[in-house]
């Protein structure tokens, strides 16, 4: 129970959050939606219009999107927990500034530690960005690697699907080998590769 009053506080703290400019045009703040034992996290990049009116994480089209392919993979989503880099709507949806991400980063950070999930599965470039520096979405999306005891995979945003037809296939198939990555840190002894050297991550990779 810890962890879940943990993470009602870091979802209050969000909706009063007046720490950058989003505060202002917001309605609804999006903490994240989930439970506190969730061994998933799919990390998105920020509110649209329908979350920014009911205050909850991939609601509009995206989001029925993203319901299918967790079906897909067998998943049910109220297993997951789902989120943002950042927690209040970009006016127009424009993509989040530095600054903001900056300025909200610090209650993904918690979030992560409260949830401490086994598998962290980032939506996009902005959550990519996260944990792969330089790194380009269609290059690395559907590779996982292992960073600080846990896989993280990341993804194409699902709105890439429906914004080009021709990724949803890719995206529906990058879904589609989760489960088996997640049995794969199940079996896993709960440590990291040696080293943080390419080669090894690359090693780890060729696992998938
Ligand atoms: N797109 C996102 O990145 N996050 C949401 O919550 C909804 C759409
Ligand atoms: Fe605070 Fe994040 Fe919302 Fe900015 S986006 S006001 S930092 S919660």
């Amino acid at each position: 129970m810890e962890a879940e009053k943990f993470l009602q506080e870091i979802a209050q703290a969000v909706r009063q959050c007046t720490k950058c400019g989003l505060s202002n045009s917001r309605k609804n703040a999006v903490p994240g939606d989930g439970p506190a034992d969730a061994r998933i996290m799919m990390i998105g990049e920020g509110p649209g219009f329908h979350e920014n009116e009911q205050g909850l994480p991939f609601v509009g089209q995206a989001g029925k999107f993203l319901n299918e392919l967790l079906q897909a993979g067998g998943f049910r989503r109220e297993d997951v927990f789902i989120t943002n880099v950042v927690k209040c709507r970009p006016p127009g949806n424009r993509e989040p500034l530095p600054d903001e991400l900056s300025a909200c980063q610090g209650y993904l950070d918690r979030q992560i530690e409260a949830i401490n999930p086994l598998v962290i599965v980032t939506l996009g470039r902005f959550s990519m960005a996260r944990y792969f520096e330089n790194a380009k979405i269609s290059v690395i999306h559907g590779q996982p690697v292992w960073r600080d005891s846990r896989l993280i995979v990341p993804m194409y945003h699902p709105a890439a699907g429906l914004h080009q037809p021709n990724l949803k296939p890719v995206i529906m198939s990058d879904f589609a080998r989760l489960p088996e990555m997640i049995q794969m840190v199940q079996q896993a002894p709960k440590k990291e590769p040696p080293t943080g050297d390419p080669q090894e991550n690359s090693t780890q990779l060729s696992l998938f």
